[in-house]
């Protein structure tokens, strides 16, 4: 309720605002024309874009990414404590002296085949991974790849597996998602000996399957939209089934984004916004022409800076 008290509190900040307001249009009619910055949009970057054009010059690569507009990064090509060769803290501080956040990273345990007999070789992976991204500080840590999956009871297995890989990284305090690609929108039926990868086959959807038999607080999903429209499915339509297990978006397309068509950012950033989706990660493939893989992410985060959906 307003009581007097807090009226003349609310009307002297008003007025005060106001007196601002005023204050800086009068300094903005002084002041030559600037182009509105878009510096408050907090960009992404999955490095694995770059493959060798960041590794062979880490510092200097990490200070083009920043000019570009990005502020954070997925990291990709973690092994034994290095990132693609270099020192996992020594890849921090390159990094942050060039004003970029760590804040995920994708790994993938030494095998796809999930099984009895793998599975504690996994764990101890996962242990070591979770030890080392403790002490990197990383907000995520994400499976990219899909172990195999041909029945309906092997995606049950990989699920309980997910889970366990959950635990793991949640006594680390870090929370752990999957990645998709193309494939998890193949079906798979009981006893079966193939997934098959035909929207009009018989079965289940693997990503369905990985939705609904992982425990919501050990395994989050990091969408990536490019990939699940390659799959046959709506990105949108996901996010709105799932707004509690999507936390993570990889933003892509077939070449630098918004080229291909294929794409409805709009409507995926509306959506991700809608459900409260945390972080968003550029990603960009090799293509086969002259350009660069910087000229590459340079374009998409020209897109993103200057799409008005982006806030
Ligand atoms: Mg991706």
């Amino acid at each position: 309720m307003i009581n007097r008290r807090n009226f003349l509190k609310s009307a002297s900040a008003l007025t005060l605002v106001g007196l601002a307001a005023g204050k800086a249009e009068a300094l903005q009619a002084a002041a030559p024309v600037v182009a509105k910055t878009t510096a408050q949009k907090s960009i992404g970057l999955q490095i694995y874009s770059l493959g060798d054009e960041l590794t062979k010059d880490v510092p200097n690569g990490m200070k083009k990414i920043k000019s570009m507009g990005y502020s954070t990064l997925e990291l990709a090509g973690y092994n034994a404590g290095k990132i693609n060769g270099v020192d996992m803290m020594e890849f921090k501080k390159m990094a942050e002296d060039a004003g970029l956040k760590i804040t995920s990273s994708h790994v993938n345990p030494p095998t796809g085949e999930y099984t009895p007999d793998s599975r504690k070789g996994i764990m101890e992976f996962w242990k070591k991974t979770a030890d080392d991204h403790a002490k990197l500080g990383v907000k995520y840590l994400v499976q990219p790849g899909q172990p195999r999956t041909r029945s309906v009871e092997e995606v049950a297995y990989v699920c309980d597996v997910f889970n366990e890989a959950g635990k793991i990284m949640k006594a680390a305090g870090i929370p752990f998602g999957y990645h998709n690609h193309d494939f998890e929108f193949a079906k798979v039926v009981p006893g079966g000996k193939e997934a098959v990868f035909n929207r009009h086959a018989k079965g289940e959807t693997i990503y369905d399957l990985f939705i609904k038999d992982t425990d919501p607080s050990l395994v989050f999903f990091e969408m990536d939209v490019y990939w699940t429209v390659i799959g046959q499915h709506d990105p949108v339509e996901y996010m709105k089934k799932h707004p509690d297990r999507i936390k993570l978006l990889h933003i892509k397309d077939r070449d630098v984004l918004g080229k291909s068509g294929f794409m409805n950012f709009e409507a995926i950033f509306n959506e991700a916004y809608n459900i409260g989706v945390q972080e968003y990660y550029v990603e960009l493939e090799g293509m086969p022409d002259v350009r660069t893989q910087f000229e590459g992410i340079q374009g998409c985060a020209d897109y993103l800076l200057n799409a008005p959906f982006v806030k």
